[in-house]
């Protein structure tokens, strides 16, 4: 831990009687002690001084973040939130692009482009660190150059061929000339949105029929949307979720997804980077230390071994040791 010690950042995980607690908290002086707990779950016990959420994604816990009043998160976010889980966000809002006062602390957000809304945290501490938290992350082209980079692995397995991709942008529009009966599954959040903006650039101006729960989502988070109707209507173009895509009749189905354990075909379109796109990110960021705290699975250990060998300092999550029981 010597290079984020001589950085001022201390990351540390908190452990209950069931279990870790989700994701990282960053300890520093920024002229007080200070706690900011990254993507983690709202505790009865010990409130950090900020709960940053980067995205509405449920792996990252707003559910439960989002009911502390010390929550942190885009306006887009917070309303994602209120639509999934039909309670009211608690915490603070900013629009992405802003700089926010936390605790006397300047953060500045930046677009990470994984989901409407998602967003990378930076700041500096006493000593001079810059500390990013990215988040998820789907372009790293608007992140800033850090010191002290906290970020996802989701692909970030350089062995592994799956994380090995590219958007395939040419398939999802072949299928959408070739067919006049067509339904995606696509996640209802993130990937569902995404879809509606690739059909409509594509030049589709009919009606899209989409499941009630990406329907309010896309209704409440994007402009533009063109018609939306429900699935049940007389409409060419359907959107569900991979879940519900095959008790759906269409002409052809497709899958919108990176992943490769589907029955149904799939079209490579994702809310992530591959590997490369990981590793550039980090070169360009040019951070002193990483940590990789995201997903669970081997796959931040697997991103931070390669970089320790490229010549960063690394650690994943798991091998973060300073632990506080609550
Ligand atoms: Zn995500």
């Amino acid at each position: 831990m010597k290079p984020l010690f001589d950085l001022g950042v201390l990351p540390i995980r908190h452990r209950t009687s069931r279990g870790f607690k989700p994701h990282v908290s960053l300890v520093f002086n920024a002229e007080k002690r200070l706690t900011f707990a990254v993507d983690t779950t709202n505790s009865r016990s010990q409130q950090p001084d900020a709960y940053l959420i980067t995205h509405a994604h449920s792996d990252h816990h707003g559910k439960s973040a989002m009911l502390s009043a010390n929550a942190v998160c885009s306006q887009e976010t917070a309303r994602a939130l209120e639509i999934l889980y039909g309670k009211e966000y608690a915490g603070r809002t900013f629009k992405t692009g802003e700089t926010i006062d936390i605790c006397g602390v300047d953060v500045r957000t930046y677009p990470t482009h994984h989901t409407i809304g998602s967003c990378a945290f930076y700041w500096e501490n006493d000593v001079g660190t810059k500390i990013l938290v990215t988040g998820d992350v789907k372009d790293a082209k608007d992140l800033p150059k850090c010191d002290c980079l906290v970020t996802e692995a989701n692909y970030g397995d350089p062995d592994d061929p799956r994380c090995h991709f590219k958007d395939d942008i040419g398939a999802f529009r072949e299928a959408l000339a070739d067919s006049e009966d067509i339904a995606f599954g696509a996640y209802a959040f993130g990937k569902a949105q995404r879809a509606v903006k690739l059909i409509r650039e594509s030049g589709y101006s009919g009606d899209i029929g989409m499941d009630p729960v990406s329907r309010a989502l896309t209704e409440g988070l994007m402009e533009d949307t063109g018609s939306l109707v429900d699935l049940e209507s007389d409409c060419g173009i359907r959107i569900t979720t991979p879940g519900e895509l095959p008790a759906l009749s269409a002409a052809k189905k497709f899958i919108l997804t990176g992943r490769r354990d589907y029955k149904i075909p799939t079209i490579n379109i994702s809310d992530h980077m591959d590997v490369n796109g990981l590793i550039g990110m980090v070169h360009h960021c040019a951070p002193t230390a990483v940590i990789t705290y995201h997903p669970g699975g081997h796959r931040p250990l697997k991103l931070a071994a390669h970089l320790n060998k490229t010549g960063y300092y690394a650690r994943a999550l798991e091998e973060i040791n300073t632990v506080i029981e609550i």
